[in-house]
């Protein structure tokens, strides 16, 4: 089921671009104008049971003063894949319990649209300037294709960098817990040289079900990602948050399984692990907002580099490498695998060397 958008609020300022009044009529909305800090205002007012689900009904089109584009900010004193992220939304429709946007912008839950994409389509010629190439996409601070049906943001960004004679420097990368690629399929037929990448994130079903409401079930993901391949468009898999709790290891061993047995994996780019890790502030918000999550029951300890909680390394160490022997299997032995957010000492624990398609 798509997610429930119940407000379209515009920014005055921007009033005069077509996008928010094009989705309110398709949405049957009647749109309202209102500033930032009005609509901040008016949803503190308005909490309903709980503002983050409130809020996340709302669509707010504003514009973006600042940039775009940035690298992906990592962590401190973890290995990093250089990988850069365009931020035209934030805030998400879906509702993880892990998610750290709960934290990042508790002060506008709202999903906020930034109407002057072309910005960023500006921001990736400048860096094209002086490098070769980007690996690059949009699933930072938002869910890249939950919303795509109204945002078009793939035609959007595809469109304009095949036009700009680009696709064969820019790797886009959308990432996403839902199966809204009936865009992505279009596009890859209209412009078959474009460098696009579908990112789907997966964790156990059970993890799934219980702890990211909305979002689509890995069984269709899986079955999305197929559809994909089958048009020559690669997938990324990405196994983010790796809960490691309990007898989770065998769950994510018969998740690989499945997943790759599955999947054509001649046609998947990279594959990522990453161990649950979060802020103690994070810690807080999911006893009130998720009292009953799995994630509170398992034993963590604050990094000494970046202050976030991961599991023990003797626990990370043996789920890392009995998925990466795992993965192994279906590649003959060399996956293009690599770790986020993880430490050096980790990689080398485990014997891994970065990926030639990801840094
Ligand atoms: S899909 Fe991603 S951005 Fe959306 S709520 Fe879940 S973790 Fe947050």
């Amino acid at each position: 089921m798509r997610p429930q958008i119940e407000k379209i609020v515009i920014d005055p300022q921007c009033s005069g671009n077509r996008l928010p009044f094009e989705i309110a009529e398709k949405l049957r909305i009647d749109p309202v104008f209102m500033s930032k800090d009005d609509l901040v205002a008016f949803v503190e007012h308005n909490p309903g049971t709980d503002i983050f689900k409130t809020a996340k009904k709302i669509l707010f089109f504003t514009e973006n003063k600042g940039r775009f584009l940035k690298k992906c900010p990592g962590s401190k004193g973890v290995i990093c894949c250089n990988y850069y992220t365009i931020n035209s939304v934030t805030g998400c429709p879906y509702d993880c319990s892990y998610c750290i946007l709960q934290h990042y912008i508790e002060n506008n839950p709202f999903i906020t649209v930034f109407l002057n994409r072309e910005k960023a389509v500006e921001e990736i010629k400048e860096f094209l300037k002086i490098n070769d190439r980007i690996r690059v996409g949009t699933g930072e601070l938002a869910d890249s294709l939950a919303l795509d049906h109204l945002l078009n943001e793939t035609g959007f960004f595809i469109s304009e960098i095949v036009e700009a004679g680009l696709e064969k420097k820019v790797q886009f990368e959308f990432k996403t817990k839902s199966v809204e690629t009936e865009r992505l399929l279009e596009i890859r037929k209209k412009y078959p040289g474009a460098d696009i990448i579908a990112g789907f994130s997966v964790n156990i079903p059970g993890f799934q079900k219980d702890e990211e409401p909305g979002t689509a079930s890995i069984e269709a993901r899986i079955k999305a990602a197929f559809e994909l391949q089958k048009t020559g468009i690669p997938v990324a898999i990405h196994f983010d948050p790796v809960v490691m709790i309990e007898n989770n290891l065998d769950k994510y061993i018969s998740l690989a399984e499945t997943i790759f047995s599955s999947l054509d994996c001649s046609q998947i780019a990279w594959i990522s692990m990453g161990g649950f890790r979060h802020t103690l502030s994070l810690t807080q918000t999911i006893v009130e907002r998720f009292p009953d999550s799995s994630l509170l029951r398992g034993e963590m300890f604050p990094s000494d580099s970046d202050n976030k909680l991961r599991y023990l390394a003797s626990v990370r160490r043996v789920y890392y490498a009995a998925l990466i022997k795992k993965i192994a299997e279906y590649f003959n032995g060399v996956p293009p695998l690599y770790m986020c957010m993880e430490k050096p000492f980790m990689w080398d624990d485990i014997e891994m060397k970065p990926q030639p398609p990801v840094f």
